[in-house]
């Protein structure tokens, strides 16, 4: 029998890869399948930036680079925040990593132990909940409701510090509601953080990119008065098509770059050269196919928000940014669960029980718009014929 750590059990995961799993087996079956479960754009990265790739493993750009990440990447990324947010960022304070996620598990090691809280968003993206959980900290839900375009309360957030916590994650807009928070509730937040010193704040802003009907992205970048403890996470996987290439990066505070930069020695010493060189071509190219991709998802969005409120016992907010509606599905009699697996099994459509983001996903269900117009019709349809 081998002695494995304690801590292993308090590791969760993302459930949405057990629906890809499971739509993945029926379709190898010879179901049809559409899959709306799925959190990543169906486009292909754009030819420049894979051009660029090829090109470094051409040039011989196959040893170890510096461990927070090329200095032109990290340069092209300050030269990026400055063109889109506005915002001076010192290169030295951008830490590539080999996706968005690390920035994730690494923040909550340096802040996580047992005894300490860690505030994240619930629904949530499920790996925030895991990490802090693995860190020995206590995870500290931030519920987020229908009714406030599940943006966070800043009254409601401020509320829940104690004097044990240590860092808050809040994440616009938001996987897995397409929620956007507006700035008034983000002004509150930071005003009201000036009375808890202690606690740090990490902006997950990997849908920066996505936003719909003439929204603005709001940077917390963009308050220099907590750039001394923002961590603020963004990357290419979302933006540029490129989650499979693995590259992400953030702005940490100047105090912390080093232990961040420690932590990449110790674990992944540095990301794929020739993906880094892929990375500088994708933020300081053409921008068009970015532009072009956002403009598709609109599309898309209008169709699936009116189309999932037209389905009787749905109703469903309008989704502002990333690539997902979250509709109500309580008058459906369904719990998230029984949909998921009722729509799969027997309408060939797969979508994501919310409560895989966390228990306030109860009455929930996640479609993702990253599918074909005609694709996304055609499950609303078979949904329509089931219900
Ligand atoms: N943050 C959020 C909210 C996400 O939804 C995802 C991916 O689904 C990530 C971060 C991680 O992205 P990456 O693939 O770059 O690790």
């Amino acid at each position: 029998q081998l002695k494995l750590a304690e801590s292993l059990s308090r590791l969760g995961t993302e459930s949405a890869f057990v629906v890809l799993a499971r739509a993945g087996q029926l379709a190898a079956e010879g179901r049809d399948i559409i899959n709306l479960g799925i959190g990543q754009p169906d486009f292909k990265t754009p030819e420049h930036i894979v051009e660029a790739g090829i090109r470094a493993l051409r040039d011989g750009h196959h040893g170890y680079t510096p461990a927070n990440g090329l200095p032109a990447l990290r340069e092209a990324v300050a030269a990026d925040l400055n063109r889109r947010h506005g915002v001076e960022v010192n290169p030295d304070h951008v830490v590539v990593q080999p996706g968005g996620k690390p920035t994730m598990f690494f923040a909550c090691l340096m802040f996580g132990e047992p005894g300490a809280e860690i505030m994240y968003p619930n629904p949530g993206f499920p790996i925030y909940e895991s990490v802090i959980r693995y860190s020995g900290a206590t995870p500290v839900p931030i519920p987020l409701e229908e009714k406030n375009g599940f943006a966070f309360s800043a009254e409601d957030l401020l509320g829940r510090i104690t004097e044990r916590t240590r860092l808050i994650i809040i994440n616009s807009p938001a996987n897995p509601t397409g929620g956007v928070t507006p700035r008034a509730e983000i002004d509150k937040l930071v005003k009201g953080l000036e009375d808890h010193p202690q606690v740090a704040l990490m902006s997950d802003e990997i849908y920066s990119n996505m936003l719909y009907g003439g929204r603005d992205h709001v940077s917390l970048l963009q308050y220099p008065q907590i750039r001394d403890r923002l961590i603020m996470l963004d990357g290419w996987s979302k933006t540029y098509a490129m989650t499979g290439w693995r590259l992400g990066y953030a702005v940490w505070p100047e105090a912390l770059v080093d232990h961040v930069t420690r932590l990449c020695i110790n674990d992944h010493s540095c990301v794929n050269a020739a993906t880094q060189h892929a990375g500088i071509a994708a933020l300081e190219g053409p921008q068009d196919a970015v532009h072009a991709m956002v403009a598709e998802f609109d599309t898309r969005r209008q169709i699936i928000v009116d189309g999932l409120n037209a389905l009787p016992g749905m109703r469903c907010a309008d989704a502002g940014g990333a690539f997902y509606a979250f509709p109500n599905i309580e008058g459906t009699g369904l719990s998230a669960m029984e949909a998921q697996n009722r729509f799969l099994d027997e309408a060939g459509v797969a979508t994501v029980a919310g409560t895989s983001f966390g228990a306030w996903g109860e009455g929930y269900l996640r479609f993702s718009y990253a599918n074909s117009a005609e694709n996304i019709r055609e499950a609303l349809e078979r949904i329509r014929q089931l219900l």
